[in-house]
């Protein structure tokens, strides 16, 4: 790992890093600054606006980083932002998992964004990598009991009708390998695809996984249901994002996931944890009989959710990171440690609400 701090400020190398609001962004730069790099971070609203304020106040902000506007919706809309950029970090893209317009809403920002990110990449000699935020959603949207996914997976079965969230993170990695097959050009690209990021916000807003742990806590499962999650903490896909970028080695596709637990394992550590009086799900859905109610049921809830449920539900996912932790070196925090931070992050931005005693 370089240790930029020890260059003069005009030396550092830069890196943009799209979608800077985000929950995994706000993280990365919050690391990239803390080594030394300056950081350019792209965002919707006006760089002015209050909502960013927690980016400017991050450790080595003041120096170290600078926003500007860009949408993925339009062309050419990150060249300016990207310009003289020694490195792109493209975290940037619509992670809504109830869309009633998912063609409009998912993919066409995830995938035409990704091109227009490239493109602006493509038309300065400065980018040497870029490091793109795919998903395992690029990697499978079913749980297989007799297949542990790797890199070499690809989701095939998610469509605009199927996991739309999924089907828009399958393509828009698709698009960039495609680009860069067909460009020929001098930098190179590593995508990471991280499963489900829960951990310490860094603003204020309430990311869609760490909401799953909020829900879990206040009431909003009417049970503890057969359902498996994989987890990884936000500081570790920090991390890897930032090894990804500065490790000259680092090739292909990395799948970042620590470990899985079930929904009833996370309620009964959250009990013995200290939250037993929150609203954690009781009763047990499970039971193979009670899993078809249950899939039944799906039809009538949003479509992301019914979607997750009809193909996740009952299934346990074996996923391999041998490979991030062979090549990038990572190592991962325990899923259980995150958990709690995860809980008492909510609780202190407010998105949790203590019960009453
Ligand atoms: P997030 O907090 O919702 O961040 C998404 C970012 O994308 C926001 O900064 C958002 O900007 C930006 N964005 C959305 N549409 C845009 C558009 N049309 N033009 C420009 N920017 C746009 O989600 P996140 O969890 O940090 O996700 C970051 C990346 O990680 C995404 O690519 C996501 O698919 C991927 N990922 C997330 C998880 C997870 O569990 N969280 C797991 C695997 C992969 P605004 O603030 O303006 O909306």
């Amino acid at each position: 790992m370089s240790d930029n701090e020890d260059l003069p400020v005009s030396s550092q190398p830069t890196v943009c890093v799209t979608g800077a609001s985000g929950f995994i962004a706000g993280q990365t730069i919050r690391e990239l600054l803390a080594r030394g790099f300056k950081v350019r971070g792209t965002v919707r609203g006006e760089v002015d606006d209050s909502q960013y304020a927690y980016l400017k106040q991050l450790p080595g902000a003041d120096e170290g980083l600078e926003l500007m506007r860009a949408d993925l919706t339009q062309p050419g809309s990150f060249d300016t932002a990207i310009a003289g950029c020694d490195y792109v970090i493209h975290a940037a893209s619509p992670y809504l998992l109830d869309s009633k317009k998912p063609q409009e809403e998912l993919v066409d920002p995830a995938v035409k964004g990704t091109r227009n990110i490239l493109q602006a990449c493509a038309n300065v000699p400065s980018v040497k990598r870029v490091v793109m935020t795919s998903s395992l959603a690029a990697i499978t949207d079913e749980p297989d009991d007799h297949h542990v996914f790797t890199e070499t997976d690809w989701n095939s079965k998610s469509s605009l009708t199927r996991n739309a969230y999924f089907y828009s993170k399958a393509l828009a990695e698709q698009a960039a390998w495609h680009f860069m097959r067909e460009q020929g050009l001098k930098f190179d690209i590593v995508v990471l695809n991280p499963c489900m990021v829960i951990g310490e916000a860094i603003g204020p807003g309430l990311n869609s996984s760490n909401q799953v742990i909020r829900d879990l806590l206040s009431g909003t499962y009417p049970g503890v249901m057969a359902l498996n999650f994989c987890m990884v903490d936000v500081c570790d896909v920090a991390r890897a994002h930032v090894l990804a970028l500065d490790k000259h080695e680092a090739e292909g596709r990395y799948i970042c996931y620590s470990e899985a637990m079930s929904m009833g394992e996370i309620v009964d550590f959250l009990r013995e944890a200290g939250y037993s009086n929150y609203r954690l799900p009781r009763r047990d859905m499970s039971a193979g009989w009670i899993s078809s109610v249950v899939k039944l049921l799906s039809y009538t809830q949003p479509s992301g959710a019914g979607d997750f449920i009809r193909s996740h539900l009952g299934k346990t996912m074996r996923i391999s990171n041998a490979k991030i932790r062979a090549e990038l070196g990572m190592e991962f925090r325990p899923v259980r440690e995150t958990l709690i931070d995860t809980v008492e992050d909510l609780i202190r931005q407010g998105h949790l609400h203590k019960p009453e005693a």
